[in-house]
């Protein structure tokens, strides 16, 4: 891992002063401990201190020191495992390299994940990036266009009943907020895709897929399309005309990674959603 720049080192040293200063100096919804983000360090982007070369040190930065996080261990959460980085730190400046940037937010990871280096790598992942492909989107465009984060980033454990993974309370969804708002600070995307209900909950505070899947909504200022959680264990998109549903909102993620990723990158050709040709655009 290229952790030895000069800029990283900086950072480190800064991050270390920032967050060993008294209260006094650094507010304490500011610091590691309880955000889990470098809010200190985002002000110091936000003056243009060396603009794009920090971010990419502070999103390293981020995915060391979120890779640290026991926070629900410490709380007495039954969570596997270590926090599932969600970029490889060499993807990172290509990432933020991009104009047009994505946020991808998952639930939380799955066994398979929680053993691996990536998110979506199980067999949820597997449905996710066939959807992509009928937009048009594979696997290794996206990963290399797209920050892909979850709502809880430790795997939760299987759930009582033994069919899926047991979803992430609120309190753990809460205490793993902040890696997130972090996350979307530096990476300020031009498109958030949250995927299944949690996520579309909270990204938009909207909990009625059948409502929201298909359609274009806003999330604070920023393009919204949500999916449906890919994993088997969801019936959602067996649903009465839930399958319309989805193919409208890969329609909507197709016409918008024409308009802006494969505009600007010539290795991004355009593409057809040829599984939905007349769309259900509601935009
Ligand atoms: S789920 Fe999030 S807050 Fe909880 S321990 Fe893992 S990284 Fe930390």
């Amino acid at each position: 891992m290229p952790t030895s720049t000069p800029y990283s080192a900086w950072i480190d040293s800064l991050s270390f002063l920032l967050l060993t200063r008294s209260d006094a100096v650094v507010p304490q919804d500011h610091r590691v401990g309880v955000s889990g983000a470098c809010a200190p360090l985002q002000h110091f982007r936000d003056r243009n201190y060396g603009s794009h070369v920090m971010t990419i040190d502070l999103l390293r930065l981020h995915t060391r020191q979120l890779s640290a996080c026991r926070r629900c261990h410490s709380a007495g959460f039954p969570v596997a495992g270590f926090p599932v980085s969600p970029a490889r730190s060499e993807d990172i400046p290509t990432l933020l390299s991009r104009k047009a940037r994505i946020l991808v937010v998952g639930q939380a990871p799955g066994r398979t994940e929680a053993t691996g280096t990536q998110p979506f790598i199980g067999a949820a992942g597997r449905t996710l990036f066939t959807w992509f492909a009928r937009a048009g989107i594979d696997e290794a465009g996206l990963r290399s266009s797209a920050l892909i984060v979850a709502v809880t980033r430790c795997y939760p454990g299987p759930s009582a009943t033994g069919r899926g993974d047991r979803v992430p309370t609120r309190i753990e969804a809460s205490l793993c907020r902040p890696w997130l708002e972090h996350e979307r600070s530096l990476l300020r995307p031009s498109l958030i895709i949250p995927i299944g209900q949690l996520a579309i909950h909270a990204m938009t505070g909207r909990t009625v897929l059948s409502e929201v899947i298909g359609t274009t909504i806003d999330s604070g200022g920023t393009t919204c399309i949500p999916l449906p959680h890919p994993s088997g264990a969801s019936a959602w998109t067996y649903g009465l005309g839930n399958r319309d549903r989805l193919e409208a909102a890969l329609h909507l993620i197709s016409e918008w990674w024409n308009d802006n990723v494969g505009a600007e990158s010539p290795s991004g050709s355009a593409v057809t959603c040829s599984d939905n040709p007349e769309g259900r655009s509601t935009r």
